[in-house]
């Protein structure tokens, strides 16, 4: 546990009580704060007060002598409509700060490699974790990944802390100074919760707000919002820039040419990896997770020999393009974390003669985006509530099986690509959300690995 000292002998309000927020709170009274819980859902708070934790009064809204309310980054407080606590806070001046803010202000000597970005996040950060440790660094991964904040080890000086950061935690940090802040890329989400596009924007560009020299921005500039950031980053002459593309050479950048990786940042172009060889990060879009990682990773020092062999012996991340195993020339890959079709379709992108399993909790738009890739598809199996939607936009362009649960749809599609006697991939890619039939996306990659492994134990496991 990190403890928050900062804290010690303070009235603390602590709003939100999940994971994250329970965190919090067991840290700030270990440390001496004077803690109170709020949830406004009374089954959360009963949790939170079973814990010993006084109950803040949410109806009265005493705010006399807080300090800050740690706010859980999942509770809207500005939009799309103000909560009552939250613009009460604001007009007594009380700041509204998350667990991972409460991390960044206790441990000053420890340094912060933070990375966000629409898409990426999650992989960016646990590659950059991955490479930094290979490297011998003391480091701690975390921040919307993994464990929460103040679950970490404490680091102190010569410890590195590497955070992804949603635009909800960037919103509630003042303390955040990162060493080197990586932004991958901007694309419209969550849209609702920051008032429209240039909220959205706002809040990813705090990542670059008061960096401790000599402050590293690792910025993509494969979007126009991001090449805009990138523009104003370059002539602010405060920030250290290096630029990452995958579709162009990029001067004083780190960038991809063909399928090799090259580092151009000190001067004279140097070759890191050929990109080619990780199989872990297929596809153009884990070659721009690769790229800011190796920036990173090169502004803390790292050798570059280090950072291809990190970028080599990355494991992967669950449920995102995973291969789960082979059985004859067939791969079963579990990307059940693409819940929308933007994600599906870096996916289909990476893989010819695809099995495709797809549907659930239909999103806005469907999946009419996808239909370039159809021709990659050879049979799609259909699941969910958006099955007969799907099978709609499919009809007279690929064949399809609608079928009764995600176990019928493996062993369809498996049987199908064995069949073909062709090197292939059953992927499921679901373009939905997982709600209508599994607890979450973990739960879905879950059943579909093991419902593989049943089928086709003895293949060669990934
Ligand atoms: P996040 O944490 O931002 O949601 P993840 O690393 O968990 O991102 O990846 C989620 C999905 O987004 C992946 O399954 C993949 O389809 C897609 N993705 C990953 N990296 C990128 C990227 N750099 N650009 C666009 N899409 C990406």
């Amino acid at each position: 546990m990190v403890p928050t000292p900062q804290y010690a002998g303070a009235r603390v309000v602590v709003m939100g009580l999940g994971k994250s927020g329970l965190s919090a709170a067991t840290s700030l009274r270990a440390s001496g704060a004077a803690v109170e819980v709020w949830d406004d859902k009374p089954q959360a708070l009963a949790e939170g007060t079973a814990k010993g934790f006084a109950a803040f009064d949410g109806a009265a809204m005493n705010l006399a002598g807080v300090r800050s309310i740690i706010w859980s980054p999942g509770i809207p407080h500005g939009f799309p409509k103000n909560h009552a606590l939250a613009m009460k806070a604001r007009n007594q001046n009380i700041p509204l700060v998350c667990d991972v803010d409460l991390l960044v202000e206790a441990q000053p000597e420890a340094k912060v490699v933070a990375i966000t970005g629409t898409n990426g996040k999650s992989t960016t950060t646990a590659l950059t974790a991955h490479v930094f440790q290979q490297a011998g660094k003391r480091t701690a991964v975390g921040g919307n990944l993994g464990i929460p904040a103040l679950d970490l080890e404490p680091l102190g000086a010569g410890g590195t802390y590497v955070l992804e950061l949603s635009s909800y935690q960037l919103e509630l940090m003042p303390h955040l100074a990162c060493d080197t802040a990586v932004l991958l890329n901007i694309t419209p989400d969550h849209l609702d919760r920051h008032g429209g596009m240039d909220g959205y924007i706002a809040a990813k560009r705090r990542i670059f707000a008061h960096q401790r020299p000599p402050r590293v921005a690792v910025i993509g500039i494969d979007d126009e919002p991001s090449t805009k950031l990138y523009d104003a980053l370059r002539s602010d002459g405060l920030h250290k820039v290096i630029p990452i593309s995958v579709t162009r050479t990029v001067a004083h950048g780190v960038y991809v040419s063909g399928h090799e990786l090259i580092d151009e940042s000190a001067g004279a172009p140097r070759m890191i990896v050929d990109l080619k060889t990780l199989a872990r990060l297929p596809g153009a879009h884990n070659w721009q997770n690769a790229a800011a990682a190796t920036a990173a990773a090169l502004s803390q020092g790292i050798a570059p020999e280090a950072i291809a062999e990190g970028l080599r012996t990355f494991p992967g991340l669950r449920h995102r393009q995973e291969l789960v195993t082979t059985a004859g020339q067939v791969a079963f890959v579990n990307d059940s974390k693409a819940t929308n079709a933007d994600a599906a379709e870096k996916a289909l992108l990476c893989y010819d003669n695809i099995y495709w399993i797809a549907g659930g909790q239909a999103k806005e738009g469907g999946i009419t985006s996808l239909a370039p890739l159809f021709p990659r598809i050879r049979h799609a199996f259909l699941i969910g509530e958006a099955a007969a939607v799907f099978a709609d936009v499919l009809d007279g362009k690929i064949a399809f099986d609608l079928c009764e649960n995600l176990e019928s749809a493996v062993k369809k599609a498996g049987e199908m690509a064995l069949a073909s006697k062709q090197p292939s991939t059953v992927l499921l890619s679901p373009a939905c959300a997982s709600w209508d039939m599994f607890k979450s996306f973990e739960h879905r990659g879950d059943v579909f690995r093991e419902t593989v492994l049943k089928l086709w134990p003895a293949g060669k496991r990934s």
